[in-house]
């Protein structure tokens, strides 16, 4: 029998709950995804590509047009010009970028710190490279850094911590101090930094993403991962980024060839002229914040506790005031009896850890919101 490289690993809780949803015809705002459509100019853009023929291998780092554009997004949101030859790569989706990321750095017995809950895709890329994960749990509440707990982690043997920020699933967006924190700590350290930051476009109140390759030091050992699926309402069409360094770029690239070699054609053309106007990115934490806002108004109607999210497309809400069940219990009955599917956090710590804690994503139209929230307004009789 073939021996398992992940003996430990089923079918992700994405993938399961979106299907109990479907069976069961429930609200699906477990696995996040837009339940709405893309710009129509990006879509004629994509038409228009693949109709003239675009269509062959793309160059193994992306089209230059790409590229350049994205250094040049990057200069306006977050202060630092990467080179576009050397410094930008483009993926199929932040899921390749962290994978090759994770095993351009990491050697048998390397140790990587990573804070939980923590997104599915780490651990797997961890262990398949040799890597051993080291948890820091985050606070439970608002999901902030214990950086007392980072720096107590690190070791003569820690190879990489991986940031997400905003975080899935609690919605936390690192703060300037954070980001300082972490370059004090790992100073003078070979101690490279596998920034997930999916969700840099939609963060809420104000807050501002700070992108850890904006730092002048940590910039040196990030490499930040990104996805146009999130920024721009087309998760399906997993194309993604990695900016880093030359030197990690180079090794990078040694991973990226032989794993995908290049990324879909005729989208990088439709995104790198896309992505020439940036009202079209600028102008998404609006956008979700008119979501966000809905959907915690309506929320504060239930008997769920939280704390409104500050980033990402996901709202956490707490219900260990009302029962003892576990998360996957209450998902699972609020999918098949509310006909709302939501995802039990347990699943994003190591242990399996139950904090009473469910998350809902809220990247959906208004009127499917409203009728979840009318649903989750009852969600005592399931009890
Ligand atoms: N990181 C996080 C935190 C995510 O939520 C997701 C979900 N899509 C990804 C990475 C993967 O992004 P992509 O679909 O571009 O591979
Ligand atoms: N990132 C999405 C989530 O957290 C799911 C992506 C996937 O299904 N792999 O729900």
């Amino acid at each position: 029998m073939l021996s398992s490289k992940l003996p430990n690993l089923g079918t992700t809780i994405f993938t399961i709950m979106s299907k109990m949803a479907q069976d069961e015809g429930a609200i699906n705002l477990s696995q996040g995804f837009p339940g709405f459509g893309a710009d129509p100019v990006l879509l004629e853009l994509v038409a228009k590509y693949t109709k003239e023929n675009y269509n062959q291998y793309a160059p193994m780092s992306g089209i230059p047009a790409l590229q350049e554009v994205l250094a040049s997004k990057t200069h306006l949101c977050q202060g630092y010009l990467p080179d576009m030859e050397s410094e930008v790569t483009i993926v199929s989706g932040a899921t390749e970028a962290i994978f090759c990321a994770i095993t351009a750095v990491v050697q048998e017995g390397d140790e990587v710190i990573v804070l939980e809950p923590a997104y599915d895709s780490y651990d797997p890329a961890i262990t398949l490279n040799k890597g051993i994960s080291v948890y820091v749990p985050l606070n439970v509440g608002d999901f902030s850094v214990d950086w007392q707990k980072v720096k107590d982690a690190i070791t003569s043997n820690t190879k990489a911590i991986i940031v997400n920020t905003p975080h899935n699933p609690s919605g936390f967006v690192w703060s300037a101090s954070d980001v300082n924190q972490l370059a004090e700590l790992i100073q003078d350290r070979e101690i490279y930094v596998i920034s997930d930051e999916v969700y840099e476009h939609i963060t809420f109140d104000e807050k501002k993403h700070i992108s850890i390759g904006s730092h002048p030091e940590l910039r040196a050992k990030t490499f930040v991962c990104g996805s146009f699926g999130k920024t721009f309402h087309v998760t399906g069409w997993k194309i993604g980024y990695c900016i880093a360094p030359k030197d990690l770029s180079k090794e990078f690239r040694k991973v990226h060839q032989y794993v995908t070699f290049s990324t879909v054609t005729p989208i990088q053309f439709a995104l790198a002229e896309y992505l020439k106007v940036p009202d079209r990115y600028l102008s998404i934490p609006d956008f979700y914040q008119k979501k966000r806002d809905f959907f915690a108004k309506g929320l504060a109607e239930t008997k769920l506790g939280f704390i409104p999210s500050t980033g990402s497309f996901f709202q956490l809400a707490s219900y260990g005031h009302l029962t003892d069940i576990s998360d996957w219990e209450l998902a699972e009955r609020m999918t098949r009896k509310l006909k709302v599917a939501c995802i039990p956090i347990s699943v994003f710590y190591s242990d399996k850890k139950d904090d009473k804690i469910i998350r809902f994503c809220f990247a959906k139209e208004e009127k499917e919101l409203e009728l979840a929230l009318e649903r989750l307004r009852k969600l005592e009789s399931i009890l």
